[in-house]
């Protein structure tokens, strides 16, 4: 089949359903919850008490099927089996979850019980992506309490022929996923200046960087110059598995700054079997290829 014909086949699945009448395999409750924050870390009020409510992430937690499938409380249907068929018989046969996306209409609250309903939203035509070539699906769960809807949860798939392996390019070290919570960091990098997050509010220091303040929750903050001292207050050493670009064994060190917070990085300049929890490093930054440079750290020697 041409690249057309199976596109139109494969929108044909558009609208329909993915799974029917589902229900959550337990109600909303505490205890899932509890340890859900546990997890996470987090101590929000808003998720313990009388009052409480559920996590709004939590959102997919209460309708998936745990190993045991959903069994008798409902589950795929045959559409989305048959497109995963046809995929298949076109030589997708491999699968990647790529994303998700969730819209929180009201509160989940201890005793709710959830029922949904899952369709096939979209299919998308060929696209190559570094995996392979292949076709996103995207599927739309309707989670409900009674006939009130409470949220939605958008699934992205990629089911894809797997590129063949060609002989290994040259290898360069992976590119950081910049995005609009942490790109004033890579901007800070560009500039060799290594920034750290204070909150407006609380003027707690925060990094890696992110949206809010793990204090006190306010979203609105600025930033710090890191004076460039540390110590390592941690490492590990990678033996394996290996990844391209580097080379085992290497450590990976945790440096804690002067100013307190914590980053991942590299000592350079000396072995990896020399690295000591409490050594003093101090910043630097290494320019690894045209588009690349990090933070690193080296011993500060007496
Ligand atoms: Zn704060």
């Amino acid at each position: 089949m041409d690249d057309d014909g199976l596109h139109a086949r494969l929108k044909a699945y558009e609208g329909r359903p993915a799974a029917v009448a589902g229900t959550g395999r337990d109600p909303v409750n505490a205890p899932m919850i509890r340890h859900w924050c546990e997890a996470m870390g987090d101590g929000n009020p808003a998720y313990t008490g009388p009052d409480a409510i559920a996590p709004p992430t939590m959102l997919q937690a209460w309708i998936m099927g745990g190993l045991g499938g959903l069994g008798g409380h409902g589950g795929r249907a045959p559409a989305y089996e048959e497109l995963l068929a046809v995929l298949d018989e076109a030589g997708c046969t491999a699968v990647v979850a790529t994303d998700c996306e969730q819209e929180y209409v009201r509160p989940l609250r201890p005793g709710d019980e959830v029922a949904f309903d899952t369709v096939i939203e979209s299919v998308s035509e060929r696209k190559t992506t570094k995996l392979g070539t292949g076709h996103f699906v995207t599927t739309r769960t309707d989670v409900r309490v009674g006939p009130e809807l409470v949220g939605t949860h958008r699934f992205r798939i990629l089911k894809y022929a797997p590129a063949r392996r060609r002989a290994a390019p040259p290898e360069r070290r992976p590119r950081p996923v910049v995005n609009r919570d942490n790109a004033g960091f890579w901007e800070g990098v560009r500039e060799h200046r290594l920034l750290l997050q204070r909150c407006a509010s609380c003027a707690a220091l925060r990094f890696p960087w992110l949206p809010g303040c793990q204090s006190c929750g306010c979203p609105e903050w600025d930033t710090v110059e890191a004076s460039g001292e540390g110590t390592v207050f941690s490492y590990v050493v990678l033996h394996h598995p290996p990844f391209p670009a580097f080379e085992p064994p290497y450590a990976v060190v945790l440096v804690e700054l002067a100013e307190g917070v914590r980053i991942v990085s590299d000592v350079v300049g000396m072995p990896y079997d020399k690295v000591r929890i409490g050594m003093p490093v101090r910043l630097e930054f290494r320019r690894y290829d045209d588009e690349l440079t990090l933070p690193v750290f080296r011993e500060v020697t007496a």
